[in-house]
């Protein structure tokens, strides 16, 4: 079957409004559920084989954390749904208000490679509760994943409604050519405008969930080693494949010297001597990548790492200090496990650099002042600010996940995913009696233009 004839039958599918009934949307997340835990197995083996993914990891951040969003799901769906009431201006008044959400229709998820689980299946899982039939597109560049995921999923889930299409950009394509009634994508900003671009046709929302370079910036107030030891691990994660990793680092000379020594010792602890022997340490998913990658390192100076692979793909994990601010490193996003370690003057420095960049996708701050942490949280934007702490926004449910400028457009996430893959239609009712309105039918008089004046201000 073609993309696009995939895309007609799960259309009617959603208009014979098999996917509507909360009993549906309920079966269908529990049966996501069912297949992450049975078959766990598969999909942590097609990880390790895509990306060297540790099964632990791939269980904390890929079946574990989906399965974690269905269940959050699951609990409130039914609450969520409920009409919504909202209050009448007394002008108006006898009148009921409400908002109801109602499905979009036919939703397109398309996926990267990096997390194929969760950013194939977190999105799905919003889109489905909102009631809606979905084309699921997973990354050609994480094939292992995608071909379970296109095994598994008919196989769990109702086939009539939920289909996964398999392919790279000419598959893409052809399924950006259909008309749909949301797109979701993952993935980079280049892309990013092509479906915005393909989406304009049909005036189909779009959710961009991007990428971009997310600063870190670490003062002398904060414990450097513990410091260190987080934003080692959400660096380094996936081998720095993760869209919310610390980019690069922000610190005064001296803060930077002892940070990045704490940073090579808090490898050590995570990956032994020798990462390249460390199970848990993951591998760049491709040569095209490993190649970026390796022409990224001839900068500043090498604290620790720096070694590669290119046969296995592996990279070390990689620290640099005295990195200058037009390096090729902190001109692209690094995706991949580099720290470059940048020198600023100070907050107001640190500042000034990251609100002349591109809005990133995440922010961290690792300082014990409240005055330093507003300040970065009100002078600049990012699509999330992490104090202590990188990544982990995301697997707070009740955390809007999305960008802002070139790190994306829309979020996701518990009741977000939920809004962002529904319409929230306005209800009003209004009994023919009284007949209120009568006041402000034409024709108008003196009495009448009285009333309206009055009336618009209480409705203001
Ligand atoms: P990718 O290459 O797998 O591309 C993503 C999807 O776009 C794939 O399904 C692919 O088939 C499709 N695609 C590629 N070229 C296309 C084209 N010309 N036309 C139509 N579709 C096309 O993944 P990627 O873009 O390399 O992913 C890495 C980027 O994604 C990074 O910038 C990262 O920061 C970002 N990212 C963002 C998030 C987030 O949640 N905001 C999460 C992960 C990754």
């Amino acid at each position: 079957m073609t993309p696009a004839q995939t895309a007609g039958d799960l259309r009617v599918a959603f208009d014979r409004g098999i996917t509507k009934p909360l009993s549906w949307r309920l079966a269908q997340l529990k049966a996501m559920r069912r297949m992450l835990t049975e078959r766990s197995a598969e999909f942590e083996d097609a990880l390790l084989a895509d990306l060297g993914k540790n099964p632990t990891e791939s269980q904390i951040a890929e079946l574990g954390f989906v399965v974690g969003e269905i269940d959050h799901m699951v609990r409130h769906l039914r609450r969520w749904l409920r009409p919504k009431r909202v209050s009448v201006p007394g002008a108006l008044l006898p009148a009921g208000a409400s908002i109801v959400r109602e499905p979009v229709g036919l939703v397109l998820v398309i996926a990267p490679w990096n997390y194929p689980v969760q950013l194939l299946l977190a999105p799905a899982v919003g889109a489905i509760a909102a009631g809606n039939a979905v084309v699921l597109k997973p990354s050609e560049l994480a094939p292992a994943t995608s071909a379970a995921m296109a095994r598994l999923i008919p196989e769990y889930l109702d086939r009539r409604a939920v289909a996964v299409v398999e392919g790279g950009v000419p598959e893409t394509t052809e399924l950006l050519a259909q008309r749909w009634d949301h797109i979701f994508y993952t993935g980079n900003g280049r892309v990013g405008r092509i479906v915005a671009a393909a989406a304009v046709e049909n005036l189909t929302p779009v959710t961009l969930e991007l990428g971009g370079k997310s600063p870190v910036y670490v003062d002398d107030t904060v414990d450097l080693a513990a410091a260190a030891a987080r934003i080692a691990w959400g660096k380094f994660m996936n081998a720095g494949q993760t869209c919310v990793a610390p980019d690069y680092v922000l610190a005064t000379p001296a803060v930077a010297a002892r940070l990045a020594t704490a940073l090579a010792a808090a490898v050590t602890t995570l990956y032994g001597d020798d990462p390249a022997a460390s199970p848990d340490y993951g591998r760049i998913v491709d040569d095209r990548q490993f190649q970026r990658l390796a022409a990224l390192l001839d900068a500043g100076t090498t604290v620790t790492g720096g070694t590669y692979d290119a046969a296995s793909r592996y990279l070390a994990p990689t620290v640099i200090v005295d990195v200058p601010r037009d390096a090729p490193v902190m001109r692209e996003e690094i995706f991949g496990p580099i720290l470059p370690i940048v020198a600023v003057d100070g907050p107001d420095d640190a500042i000034r650099y990251i609100a002349s960049g591109d809005k990133p996708l995440a922010l961290y701050v690792f300082s014990e002042s409240a005055k330093i942490r507003r300040r970065f949280l009100t002078e600049t934007s990012s699509g999330a600010v992490g104090f202590g702490v990188p990544a982990a926004h995301l697997a707070v449910a009740g955390l809007p996940f999305g960008g802002v400028g070139e790190s994306g457009m829309g979020a996701y996430h518990g009741e977000r995913s939920l809004q962002t893959f529904s319409h929230e239609k306005a209800v009003l009712t209004k009994s023919l009696k009284p007949d209120t309105l009568r006041l402000i039918y034409p024709p108008f008089t003196e009495a009448k233009d009285k009333f309206a004046r009055g009336l618009l201000r209480k409705l203001g």
